[in-house]
């Protein structure tokens, strides 16, 4: 329940605010919402062109905070609501994108228009009207790191200093025009850049987040069931597609890429310090990962198939992976980010959060969730008709 005594990192009041959420019926949005409801008192303006992921936030009416949060079904790219819902919050937090890799190359029309173009008016009504701004940008933004380009033998690989990413001080490396896996990336890049030159100029207040592979719960969709037969998801969705589904987990040029994974309700946290704390966060880019979750994904693969066998009850294959290559997988143009640790220097020092779950707690917690919420469906997807 919403406490009336609630106070910021330096002892004050946290007054009630309105938010303007864009993109809340999103993996991210969704937790983002049930998290406000929940320990707080302040109040959503939920906007999206989807709400499956945040319904059991709406109804029934009698829900104890549905007088603060209220949907509004729209499309940012060409609603003129749009700039007098920001104006009617004290706060916007822009989460709307089309973020799964496989779009980055097949849909890169679609990915620049949705991370830069489709986003700019949101700025610009922030700006025009002096409202905060939270923005979803990516730790993408980092690309690859300086220790790739290093010969494999090297031993300056070991050396934090060629990969651990850092947002005042890293650089950012994209690779070739031709390689459009990077338009996501780059047009991210950019409405960061307007982003902080609107804060310089013009005095817009702005944080600017950085996800490092935040997974968990409602996480994109599973093919076939709530989503596209032939989509193709972020990986733990991917994943937990294939496990239940009895076939091998594909590893994409042999999964040696590596990543941290945290929690997504660590990352809320860290989400709410921001909204609570604008002081301390106006001005700044957060990272938001965790470090100590680092894995390939070939271990990544390794460790769901175990969880999934725990929490499902039922054996792993004898064969639990296969290879194939980006092409197959992804088509044309894909690249990889080679590895992603993020430093965690700004945002502890800024907002003194840490994150906390294993990589192992938050699997058996998500693929809990999967098993419960899918298993049931997939087996009658693909059940064969009866015998006439
Ligand atoms: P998501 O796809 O689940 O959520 C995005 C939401 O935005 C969707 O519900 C979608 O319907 C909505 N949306 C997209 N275009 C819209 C439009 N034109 N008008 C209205 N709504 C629109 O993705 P997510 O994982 O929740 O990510 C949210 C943000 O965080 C994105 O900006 C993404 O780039 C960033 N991000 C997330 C991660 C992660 O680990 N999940 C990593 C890096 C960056
Ligand atoms: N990947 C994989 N098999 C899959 C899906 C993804 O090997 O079925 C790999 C992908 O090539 C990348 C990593 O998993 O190296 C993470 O992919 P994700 O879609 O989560 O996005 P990213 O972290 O690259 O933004």
């Amino acid at each position: 329940m919403a406490s009336e005594k609630r106070v910021d990192l330096d002892g004050n009041p946290i007054k009630p605010i309105t938010i303007c959420m864009i993109g809340a019926g999103g993996f991210i949005g969704s937790h983002l919402c049930e998290k406000l409801m929940a320990e707080t008192p302040h109040k959503v303006l939920a906007l999206d062109v989807y709400n499956d992921k945040i319904k059991h936030l709406l109804e029934p009416d009698s829900l104890p905070w549905a007088d603060r949060i209220q949907f509004h079904r729209l499309n940012i790219k060409n609603d003129s609501r749009l700039e007098s819902l920001i104006r009617m919050a004290d706060l916007t937090i822009n989460l709307a994108a089309i973020c799964t890799p496989a779009d980055y190359n097949t849909r890169p029309l679609d990915t620049i228009y949705s991370n830069f173009i489709d986003a700019i008016p949101v700025v610009k009504y922030c700006s025009g009207n002096n409202k905060r701004l939270i923005h979803f940008s990516t730790c993408e933004v980092y690309g690859k790191t300086i220790g790739s380009f290093l010969p494999k033998d090297s031993p300056l690989r070991q050396d934090p200093a060629y990969y651990v990413l850092s947002e005042n001080s890293s650089p950012c490396i994209f690779g070739p025009i031709e390689k459009q896996r990077w338009s996501y990336a780059c047009a991210k890049q950019l409405i960061e850049r307007l982003i902080y030159a609107e804060g310089a100029e013009n005095g817009m207040d702005f944080t600017i987040v950085r996800p490092f592979n935040w997974i968990g719960p409602r996480m994109d969709f599973i093919p076939g069931i709530d989503g596209p037969s032939e989509g193709v998801p972020r990986v733990l969705a991917c994943f937990s597609n294939n496990l239940l589904r009895h076939e091998p987990l594909k590893l994409v040029d042999g999964g040696q890429s590596q990543r941290t994974f945290i929690y997504i309700k660590d990352a809320i946290e860290a989400v709410l310090l921001m909204i609570e704390n604008p002081a301390r966060a106006n001005g700044q880019i957060f990272n938001v990962g965790n470090p100590n979750n680092e894995v390939t994904v070939k271990q990544l693969a390794e460790m769901m198939t175990e969880v999934y066998a725990k929490v499902s009850g039922e054996p792993s294959l004898e064969k639990p992976t296969i290879d194939i290559s980006s092409e197959e997988f992804y088509g044309v143009g894909y690249d990889d980010s080679d590895k992603r640790i993020p430093d965690m220097t700004i945002i502890n020092k800024q907002l003194g959060w840490n994150p906390k779950t294993s990589l192992w707690d938050l699997l058996e917690s998500t693929l809990t969730y999967q098993h419960r919420t899918y298993a049931e469906a997939i087996k009658q997807a693909t059940a064969k008709p009866a015998a006439t």
